[in-house]
């Protein structure tokens, strides 16, 4: 019998709260179709009153904490997200349908996130300039204020995380609006956030559709910075609401990163790391590789491999530790995503594996999809060209050099990729020419904590992650002391 839905509450200034007008809307588990929950709908009032809190927050004694404190303050919401991992990860494997394995994974990575910008809050500094005039000139980095973080559902915490981490650490306070199939593990984060010291109003989160209360936030005239990911469409009408009051804005947007692999590569390596690549949380990813183009001598050769190491991943209940590809997050995802799968054969792709469903009778009720590898492809076809955020790839053959990275560049997308050969200098000439934020060389390792990320061309603005992310979330101030 499926238990009775939890009801969630907003976090303001602190306090648990319904949205104002006491209206909610139900969260499932996708993997079964349950309705797990009731969540506050927030609408724009609600918006205001958190905005209306983190100003308040900004302004109080939180503004004189020292650098050291915020640090201390964020390294302890990181020591009490990991004791809580196995939480939060029960919260994202029910909520989003991931694979419990993958879920600590995520949470464990938010731990890692928030005690790297514990150590960076005092090491982000300005700097002293030698001016032509005599006297003293310095620069200050200082918080922006009240910062508005809008969150997509595929990685619900570590979104999160890696927007709360810099944003904290640099003395902000901040208004999170995760995503409406998937605001659970948010709202748990924020209160995490609450227990570990940082006084009430500096992280509020406000639970609500993306069109009225997301749209709220990012034209607030309070709010001083918008950080977002999610799709470009929505990044592209953030940007216009932004320019309300002259937002700062960063957007972490959609991708389509190819695979590109040449004749000399190590085949078996490739494959064996190819299914995470694109298949990892039901290809629900940003940077899921889901182009591989491949020089055309190997290419039957590779896409044997392929379906050998796809054929042997285990897709079934989110909840078992054997699971390693787990429902799509929503029954439209889902759809969408099929959808594609037909697209792409009646534009000629021929289907190697996956393409429908599975067929064990325990997982029917959920938005499961078997990883699906398409052989034939071209650059012309809908499935290659637009972003799938499902377990669907495509394989294209290529014949030189140029033309590769010709094929990998022919995306209005820029976030990712990976390269695969033993000759470095080909390595290097790809990894230069392929127009993305970043790029791995025989790997498919794209984020890395202390390094940036984010996207060229219409994949974003800004980066996350590393030492930079703290400068998105600053501004400079010049000092000059007349010394006469
Ligand atoms: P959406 O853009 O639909 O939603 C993202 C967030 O924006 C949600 O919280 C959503 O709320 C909110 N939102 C929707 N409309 C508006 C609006 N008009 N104004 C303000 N906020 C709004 O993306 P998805 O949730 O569908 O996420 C998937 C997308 O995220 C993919 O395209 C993917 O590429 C991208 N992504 C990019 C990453 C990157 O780093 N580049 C990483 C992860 C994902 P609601 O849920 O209520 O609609």
């Amino acid at each position: 019998m499926a238990a009775t839905p939890r009801q969630a509450k907003m976090l303001i200034v602190g306090e648990q709260v319904d949205a104002l007008d006491g209206q909610t809307f139900e969260v499932l588990n996708p993997a079964t179709g349950e309705v797990i929950a009731n969540v506050p709908l927030g609408g724009k009032a609600d918006v205001d009153r958190a905005v209306e809190a983190a100003q308040k927050a900004f302004e109080g004694p939180y503004s004189k904490w020292s650098a050291s404190k915020r640090g201390r303050t964020l390294q302890k919401f990181a020591d009490l997200v990991k004791k809580a991992n196995e939480e939060l990860a029960q919260i994202d494997r029910e909520n989003v349908g991931k694979p419990i394995v993958a879920s600590r994974g995520e949470s464990f990575a938010v731990s890692l996130v928030l005690e790297y910008y514990a150590g960076a809050a005092n090491k982000h500094f300005g700097n002293t300039i030698p001016t032509s005039i005599p006297g003293f000139d310095f620069t200050l980095r200082e918080p922006i204020g009240v910062v508005g973080l809008i969150v997509p559902w595929n990685f619900p915490q570590n979104m999160a995380a890696w927007k709360l981490g810099p944003a904290l650490a640099t003395g902000n306070t901040c208004v999170l609006k995760p995503a409406s199939w998937t605001p659970l593990s948010a709202i748990r984060l924020a209160e995490i956030a609450l227990e570990a010291g940082f006084p009430p109003g500096v992280v509020n989160v406000v639970t609500g559709p993306g069109g009225t209360a997301g749209a709220a936030l990012a034209a607030h005239p309070g709010v001083g910075k918008v950080a977002f990911t999610g799709e470009t469409r929505t990044g592209q009408e953030i940007m216009r609401l932004a320019a309300n009051n002259v937002k700062r804005i960063s957007l972490e947007l959609g991708g389509k990163s190819p695979n590109v692999v040449f004749a000399d590569a190590d085949l078996e390596k490739f494959a064996a790391a190819m299914p995470n690549s694109v298949f990892d949380n039901a290809g629900q990813n940003c940077t899921a590789r889901s182009r591989i183009l491949v020089e055309r001598s190997v290419h039957e050769r590779v896409v044997q491999l392929i379906a050998e190491q796809t054929n042997k991943l285990v897709v079934g209940d989110p909840a078992d530790d054997k699971t390693q590809v787990g429902s799509l997050v929503h029954q439209r995802q889902r759809e969408r995503v099929m959808e594609f799968v037909a697209s792409a054969q009646e534009e000629g792709a021929t289907l190697v594996t996956g393409g429908v469903p599975p067929s064990d009778a325990a997982l029917a009720g959920g938005a499961f999809l078997m990883p699906t590898i398409l052989n034939g492809a071209n650059a012309n076809m809908r499935f290659i060209r637009e972003e799938i955020f499902g377990p669907v790839v495509g394989v294209i053959p290529f014949d030189s050099e140029e033309e590769a990275v010709r094929l990998a560049n022919a995306t209005p997308y820029g976030l990712a990729g990976s390269v695969w050969t033993r000759d470095i200098g080909r390595a290097i000439r790809v990894a230069k020419g392929i127009r993305s934020g970043t790029i791995s060389v025989n790997s498919n390792e794209t984020i890395h904590t202390e390094a940036p990320f984010g996207g060229y061309k219409m994949s974003g603005l800004g980066r996350e992650l590393g030492m930079g992310a703290l400068d998105e979330y600053t501004q400079t101030k010049n000092v000059f002391v007349d010394l006469g």
